[in-house]
């Protein structure tokens, strides 16, 4: 919740990067798998995430595989 409202540590984001990566970076965040730099969605633990959500959601955004 601290960190929700500090906003030097807010990123705009599109529905795909808000909705399925960032929900997935703070659940590893939260169980503390990862460290705080890598909620950034440049992180290269986002960006790894993204590719492989990305390679399951059609050219509508939308997840083909769920
Ligand atoms: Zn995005």
């Amino acid at each position: 919740m601290d960190l929700f409202w500090d906003a030097t540590k807010w990123q705009p984001a599109c529905d795909f990067h808000h909705n399925v990566v960032k929900q997935q970076l703070e659940h590893l965040f939260d169980r503390g798998a990862i460290a705080e730099a890598d909620l950034w969605l440049n992180s290269a633990r986002a960006i790894a995430i993204s590719r492989r959500e990305r390679s399951a959601t059609g050219a509508d955004g939308w997840p083909t595989d769920r």
